[in-house]
């Protein structure tokens, strides 16, 4: 058996890897230069542009870009009329903000439990946690794989709830034919270095509907208008007049980084493939080793995968899921942990949210780690991985 680099052995890897890493090249740069030397640096023609190319590639009809993927989603709890009072329902299993969300606009996150195998939000909970103020649901498509639409969407129009979908991990994923971004009542995407595409930060929202969207639009520039239809004097003074009829934020993303977006956009599809080659490649690695468990697939998701995570079947194993990712870091293969249940944190446990509210999402957390997927990664990368992992399971496995 080979000697693991945490008891003093030679590392798989020399260098170290880490679970994310954006991959920018000299068009990018090339294109958010040429923005850079022109007379618009933001507010200019490129976000435009990335609007339309945004909505374009995920079948919506409008897209508004944002300044992140946090900014999107408090746009459309705005968009949605959330107010105090008001339930949502979310995953725990997720970043903070996709709960958050709700608090921004006085509402308040309640947690649905994950499918087990899946991990993402289950549809049976999410109609066990309705109640007469429960308004919207932010669905998280987590990993990249799609929610179970077909099941959710039923849940909403049954209890008119707006769907809201969180897809900072799912750009480029489609769900029965349809891509992600065309099918919930507000989408919203994160463009963060460590997501699919990036723009540094940035941030979309996607809609099929024209009322949700002049109010995407408001919430992201001041509530202000140029749009005579909107305002309440007409005819006005003089083409510099605007009015502010809403309150809105600051959220708007500069040319450059549409400018990038839009560059990265174009190699979206060749990420995805990239990204499907190594997520393969480790579900075949990974098979005959019955100490880790590999995400099951939602059927009708063709997943552009974001993360790839293992989940260590502890009882199997002589070791816990820190003593675990402190090998693969010896090993120089840095892995992450994707996530705490939001609710466990101090914010959300001094406002009477208890441990044990979503027991599957608890049991899965506790033996998750992270591994390497972006595609940059290059195929003796990813063995380098498979054999940190294999490696760690030889040394740790129960008889
Ligand atoms: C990254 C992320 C966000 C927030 O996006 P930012 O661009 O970092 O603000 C929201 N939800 C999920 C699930 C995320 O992974």
């Amino acid at each position: 058996m080979e000697k693991l680099a945490i008891n003093g052995g030679m590392p798989v890897r020399e260098k170290k890897l880490y679970y994310g890493c954006q991959w920018i090249d000299e068009s990018d740069v090339k294109a958010v230069s040429e923005v850079l030397t022109g007379p618009y640096i933001t507010c200019g023609p490129k976000v435009s542009e990335l609007e339309k190319e945004l909505a374009k590639y995920c079948e919506a009809e409008y897209a508004v870009a944002v300044s992140n993927g946090t900014a999107a989603l408090h746009c459309a709890c705005i968009a949605a009329g959330l107010k105090e009072g008001d339930e949502v329902i979310t995953t725990p299993l997720t970043f903070a903000a996709s709960a958050n969300c709700a608090f921004y606009v006085g509402a308040k996150p309640v947690f649905a439990d994950i499918n087990p195998e899946t991990y993402n939000i289950d549809p049976k909970s999410i109609r066990e946690h309705i109640t007469e103020k429960t308004r919207a649901v932010v669905a998280v498509d987590f990993t990249g794989q799609s929610v179970e639409m077909e099941e959710i969407r039923a849940i909403c129009d049954e209890y008119n709830l707006v769907l809201i979908e969180d897809a900072a991990h799912a750009i480029g994923t489609s769900y029965d034919g349809h891509k992600t971004g065309s099918l919930a009542d507000m989408t919203c995407f994160s463009f963060h270095p460590v997501k699919t595409i990036t723009s540094g930060e940035g941030g979309a929202i996607t809609t099929n509907n024209k009322e949700y969207y002049k109010k995407l639009v408001l919430a992201h520039t001041h509530g202000i208008t140029h749009d005579e239809d909107q305002m309440e004097e007409a005819p006005h003074e003089g083409i510099w007049y605007y009015e502010q009829i809403s309150l809105g934020y600051n959220y708007r993303m500069t040319d450059f980084q549409a400018a990038l977006l839009l560059s990265q956009l174009k190699k979206l599809d060749g990420f995805k493939q990239r990204r499907q080659e190594i997520v393969k490649r480790y579900n075949e690695a990974f098979s005959d080793l019955p100490e880790i468990i590999v995400q099951k697939e939602i059927a009708k998701s063709d997943t552009c995968r974001h993360l790839y995570i293992i989940r260590l079947d502890l009882e199997k194993l002589n070791c816990s899921r820190r003593e675990f990712f402190d090998a693969m870091s010896a090993e120089n293969v840095q892995c992450q942990i994707h996530y705490v249940p939001v609710y466990w944190f101090p914010y959300y446990s001094h406002r009477g949210y208890e441990k044990g509210l979503c027991p599957n999402a608890e049991e899965v957390y506790k033996g998750i780690m992270s591994i390497p997927l972006y595609p940059k990664l290059t195929d003796a990368e990813v063995e380098d991985t498979i054999h940190a992992v294999r490696k760690i399971v030889e040394n740790y496995r129960k008889n």
